[in-house]
């Protein structure tokens, strides 16, 4: 088969994936109560256009949490529907495999993709969590209130602005569920009314936490309709005094009609406004609105794993396409000559500068741009590297892209995907380009739903 011939034969496939997709979509508008969002789309590293939305501008409130529930519709959640361990899980359902034991959900993740990528390899053991609940590092709480008035808070139900009121998550960080507890509960001694959509009166609409697993730092991010916040300090000095562990507080006013969460104008009310994580022993700062992984215990299994597939030998040249805020390259940037980054989104790459500066990375080069056409430019201009990290959103990558990157000759390419459908579509092009899969690790990065993350080994 031609390389055309492939490239239709990829069109065939995406719009297949399209249908299967729109098919979906149909019977999530049917059941507008089933919270319905595929494992693959519940997938919070997922990417591209919405989700860039969750990197660098905040969640939209369809990806609000990392939970789903096509219900009925497969045998774990037919005996769940009856009586979950998840006291929500009917309301909200988000969680597809919430009363699946862990070993279970892996096995049979496990099938998903091996089936998938049979063709190609024999998919390794999954790397799942020794302790799979409460994982969530990024927690997002809208609020409201009952007929009374008395302050509410949860997440909303699918294609709803209903909100499903919620203490504590099996999935969420439990020391944010707590946080966002005591803000509720502050509310009314504060006479701080929650808004109410419908009106427009009052003034709390979410609060987002966000917890650096490995520094210990824990942000706060009030999200109000207006700058005005009564009481500012004893408010911060209140919360404080219940949650010491808080290291800043951030006011986030957004007062636009708009299922984001974040508005663009914000101020710190206590701390710097950020906090660090530690990843695979690089520092990356996190904004209130940059992308990072929500679960991070296995965002270092990831990206261990993918370092340790490239074999680096400190001599290589290695590009980092999708690069989000850096973290791949920056972390490989110790073991090659040179990383050359490309990433789309402006902040994402703003971002990425500023991680490298922090780490005092001097070896790494960050492009804005498409990486497609990235790609084809650096293909074009006859330039060479050793090997390719890609790490595209849940669509994968281009027919473009991937000729592109054949034309490139990287000895090496490692693939991290999130979606299997797109990675085994994508496999097809990059091993009749005369790449050989050599291994294919899953890891597990959301337990509980059916997302499946894979990171893939392809030499010359
Ligand atoms: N490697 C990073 C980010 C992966 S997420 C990490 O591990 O954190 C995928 C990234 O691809 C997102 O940052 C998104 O903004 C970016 N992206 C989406 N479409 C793109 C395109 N056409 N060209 C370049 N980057 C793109």
């Amino acid at each position: 088969m031609s390389y055309h011939q492939n490239v239709k034969k990829f069109e065939k496939i995406n719009q297949k994936m399209n249908k299967g997709k729109e098919a979906a979509d149909k019977t999530q508008d049917k059941n507008k109560k089933s919270k319905f969002t595929d494992g693959l789309k519940a997938s919070v590293k997922a990417k591209a256009d919405v989700e860039m939305n969750e990197k660098s501008v905040g969640k939209s409130k369809t990806n609000t949490k990392v939970k789903t529930a096509p219900k009925g519709k497969n045998a774990d959640n037919k005996t769940l529907a009856k009586k979950s361990r998840c006291p929500y899980f009917k309301k909200c359902g988000a969680c597809q495999m919430i009363d699946t034991p862990y070993d279970k959900q892996l096995r049979q993740k496990h099938a998903h993709v091996a089936e998938l990528l049979e063709p190609y390899t024999r998919v390794a053991a999954f790397v799942g969590m020794e302790e799979p609940e409460h994982y969530r590092c990024k927690v997002h709480a809208v609020f409201t209130h009952d007929k009374k008035g008395n302050p509410l808070s949860g997440i909303y139900r699918e294609g709803t602005h209903d909100v499903v009121p919620i203490d504590s998550c099996l999935l969420e960080d439990q020391k944010a569920d707590a946080i966002i507890g005591t803000i509720r509960g502050m509310l009314k001694s504060f006479k701080i009314k929650t808004y109410d959509e419908d009106n427009g009166y009052g003034l709390l609409r979410h609060v987002l936490i966000r917890i650096g697993k490995n520094t210990g730092e824990i942000m706060v991010v009030l999200v109000t309709v207006s700058p005005i916040f009564p009481s500012k300090n004893n408010f911060v000095k209140a919360l404080l005094k219940e949650h010491p562990e808080i290291t800043t507080i951030v006011l986030n006013v957004n007062d636009k009609q708009t299922s984001m969460i974040l508005g663009d104008k914000e101020k710190a009310m206590y701390g710097p406004g950020f906090i660090y994580d530690i990843c695979c022993g690089m520092k990356f700062k996190i904004s209130p609105k940059s992308f990072y992984q929500v679960n991070p215990i296995q965002q270092e299994v990831l990206y261990n794993t993918a370092i340790e597939m490239a074999d680096l030998k400190g001599d290589e040249v290695a590009l980092d396409c999708y690069s989000g805020v850096g973290t791949i390259g920056i972390i490989a940037s110790p073991h090659v000559k040179e990383v050359i980054s490309v990433e789309l989104n402006s902040d994402a790459v703003k971002d990425a500068k500023l991680n490298a500066k922090i780490n005092d990375v001097d070896n790494i080069t960050f492009y804005e741009n498409d990486a497609t056409r990235f790609m084809q430019q650096m293909a074009d201009s006859g330039d060479k590297v050793d090997l390719v990290f890609m790490d595209p959103p849940r669509a994968g990558s281009t027919p473009e892209f991937i000729e592109s990157m054949i034309n490139l000759a990287p000895q090496k390419v490692v693939y991290i995907s999130c979606s299997p459908d797109s990675l085994a579509r994508d496999l097809e092009l990059i091993t009749k380009g005369g790449y050989k899969v050599k291994k294919a690790v899953p890891v597990d990065m959301f337990p509980f739903t059916r997302s499946i993350e894979t990171c893939v080994l392809l030499t010359k």
